[in-house]
């Protein structure tokens, strides 16, 4: 494994990691090239990326995107970027939470939009739910990850991973793993193996429904109380049990089943026959 300058770039400017930010800063070169490529970045392609750290990322995404825009929350990293990557007129860096922006704001009338990241583990799942769920028109998001999450978001029905956010997930994506990160490839390093996943939105949800906020809290109460058959989870919902029997008949779901072994295509017909009794 080629090693990256990352360390010497660190020490150069007596930066300070800090663990509460997850700034695990990527040392290995074939990571990198394997981050880069899956992501399929064009001049075509406006690209944000969440948290670059010292900017060894974004100068490989600099050299291929038409523009990049990265999002950095550690105000103390900001001129170490700058002076990495120097003055270039496709980049630039936006001091903030990514949990607190406006997307749109950024990505304004940009067409072909490519989220990439090796995103700090600590706030993974809600800025991928905040990414997805914000209507924003990203084309794609390659990302790096805890493994774990990687493998519950690539999840399908019956596996021990499979849960409200592989549903999440899939409804607005398709998921391709694009390979295992080893501890190793870090400074410092984290406790855990990491994953590069690609996700690429569809054009329309994988499922249509009547409510989508329905159908997720349909799949929240399914899988919070993953022992409970169906037809316990759903008791929640205030509906009677004639009412309910009928529901269960209509969507052709067996209320003896899990949420566990539900395809998303039949939590769709779920929600939706619970919508018309609701
Ligand atoms: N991209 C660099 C690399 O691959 O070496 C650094 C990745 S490191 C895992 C995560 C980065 O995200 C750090 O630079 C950290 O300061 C930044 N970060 C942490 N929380 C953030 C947030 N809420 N919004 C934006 N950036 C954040």
């Amino acid at each position: 494994m080629e090693k990256l300058n990352t360390l010497d770039v660190v020490k150069k400017h007596g930066f300070k990691f800090s663990k509460s930010l997850g700034q695990n800063f990527l040392t290995d070169s074939s990571v990198l090239e394997d981050i880069v490529n899956s992501a399929e970045i064009s001049k075509e392609d406006f690209v944000i990326e969440i948290g670059p750290g010292v900017g060894t990322l974004t100068k490989k995404l600099i050299e291929k995107a038409k523009y990049v825009c990265a999002i950095e929350i550690d105000s103390t990293l900001l001129p170490i970027i700058q002076e990495e990557i120097g003055e270039v007129s496709n980049f630039r860096i936006i001091n903030s939470d990514a949990l607190k922006l406006d997307f749109n704001e950024i990505i304004g009338n940009e067409k072909s939009v490519k989220l990439v990241a090796n995103l700090p583990y600590y706030v993974t799942t809600p800025i991928i739910s905040k990414l997805l769920n914000g209507e924003y028109n990203f084309k794609s998001l390659t990302v790096m990850i805890q493994k774990e999450v990687a493998d519950r978001i690539n999840a399908a029905p019956n596996c021990k991973e499979y849960g409200a956010l592989s549903i999440l997930v899939q409804y607005y994506c398709n998921t391709s793993i694009v390979r295992v990160v080893k501890p190793s490839c870090f400074v410092p390093q984290p406790k855990v193996d990491s994953t590069v996943i690609k996700l690429d939105k569809l054009e329309n949800p994988r499922v249509k429904v009547h409510d989508t906020k329905l159908f997720f809290r349909v799949v929240r109460d399914a899988f919070n109380m993953r022992r409970k058959t169906l037809w316990n989870a759903m008791k929640q919902l205030g509906i009677s049990s004639d009412n309910m029997i009928s529901v269960f008949e209509r969507a052709e779901v067996d209320p003896k089943r899990r949420g566990e072994t539900l395809s998303i295509e039949e939590f769709a017909r779920l929600a939706d026959e619970i919508h018309k009794e609701l």
